[in-house]
């Protein structure tokens, strides 16, 4: 396969991370016989030092070009940075939010997944972390609350706030498109969340969503109400495998799952629109205060660019070398300093491009 992939380094601790999932790109196109063309842009803080704005059309024209972008993380210390005396409008994170928007993508995938070595990282009860869990959040990315119009204004002498929540069917019929095939290529399991016992949105998303997954015999629906969810989460997140919500749930399930997957290092994202075009990105941010020390852990951006070739490429036995070879690094006791611990033995805390390297080795 020829594919073009654009890389977007950012700033931080982005370009360190972003070379080692290129690397290990580099190394599937070899052991599987593929063209990977890398093309590399600006966008952030670089791109306002550079350019005097966070994102460029010259950025956006490259990216529109490509099959699929893969992006470290942008920003800078925040108020401490040069950056932050701008407005917010010409800040880095601006960049960010307009790339999304300019490339229509409405589909935010976070996948946690807790290796069973890294149990220990997991803030759950030991019992729970022991049986492990492997979930999918879709989240809506257009729509909802975020999206929809608000006013402050000033009645009868009070102030009042007012924000909208409006979904379109279609919104919701591409979403749940996009969960019930991920689920197809997992276990078979949607749950739909929620809250459908209050809000007139909810009762459209529900309704749309069972419409959606009856052209889908494969899957298994499941409705849950967002209140219950984040109960069960921390309860019994083994019992999940995709959980499909909308905006505002889904920012809220998905740092809560963040948080029981342990590290901040080791969680992919995916970013997608309607075609197989995406951009992949690990959850965290640019970590300012590990940034240009080689200490950064690679493997959440090396697990994107496995992401990448999954669902923008549609390599799949490529994308399975990439996870299997991240597995196979912790089981043979390879860390970087987030996730190493002192009190065991055996384990070797290796820079960020010597974990690119491992990685890289271990591709077959
Ligand atoms: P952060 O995620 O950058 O860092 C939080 C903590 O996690 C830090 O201690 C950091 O060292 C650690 N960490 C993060 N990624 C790590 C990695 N790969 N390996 C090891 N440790 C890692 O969050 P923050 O400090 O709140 O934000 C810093 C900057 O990043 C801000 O400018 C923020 O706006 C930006 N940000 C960008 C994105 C993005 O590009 N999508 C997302 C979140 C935050």
């Amino acid at each position: 396969m020829n594919a073009k992939i654009v890389t977007i380094p950012g700033d931080g601790i982005g370009p360190e991370i972003v070379a080692e999932a290129q690397k290990v790109l580099e190394k599937v196109a070899e052991v599987y016989g593929h063209q990977f063309t890398f093309e590399k842009v600006l966008m952030g803080g670089c791109s306002i030092d550079a350019y005097g704005e966070p994102l460029t059309d010259a950025t956006v024209a490259a990216c529109q070009s490509a099959d699929a972008v893969l992006m470290g993380s942008i920003g800078g210390k925040v108020g401490q940075s040069h950056w932050y005396e701008l407005p917010p409008e010409k800040r880095p994170e601006a960049g960010l939010l307009k790339l999304r928007k300019s490339l229509g993508l409405f589909c935010n995938l976070r996948p946690a997944h807790l290796y069973p070595e890294l149990r220990r990282a997991c803030p759950l009860r030991e019992s729970i972390a022991e049986q492990g869990f492997d979930v999918m959040m879709v989240r809506e990315l257009t729509g909802g609350l975020y999206f929809g119009a608000r006013k402050t204004e000033t009645v009868d002498g009070e102030e009042v706030a007012t924000d909208t929540l409006v979904y379109h069917d279609y919104e919701i019929r591409r979403i749940a498109k996009k969960a019930c095939e991920i689920a197809e290529k997992r276990h078979g399991h949607v749950t739909s969340v929620d809250k459908a016992n209050v809000l007139d949105s909810s009762r459209l998303w529900r309704k749309v969503v069972t419409e959606v997954a009856t052209a889908h015999p494969g899957v298994q629906l499941e409705h849950a109400l967002v209140d219950s969810t984040a109960m069960q989460l921390v309860r019994n997140p083994g019992q999940f495998d995709v959980v499909v919500t909308e905006n505002m749930f889904g920012d809220i399930l998905s740092d809560e799952m963040a948080e029981i997957a342990g590290s901040l290092g080791m969680l992919p994202s995916a970013s997608l629109r309607e075609d197989s075009f995406g951009l992949y990105e690990p959850s965290g941010g640019s970590a300012p205060d590990i940034a240009g020390q080689n200490i950064a852990n690679p493997l959440a951006t090396i697990l994107s660019a496995a992401m990448l070739l999954r669902y923008s490429l549609n390599l799949t036995k490529e994308a399975d070398a990439i996870e299997d070879a991240v597995a196979e690094a912790l089981r043979t006791g390879f860390r970087t300093g987030d996730i190493m611990e002192d009190d065991v033995e055996g384990l070797t805390c290796l820079h960020t491009d010597e974990m690119g390297d491992k990685i890289a080795s271990l591709i077959r």
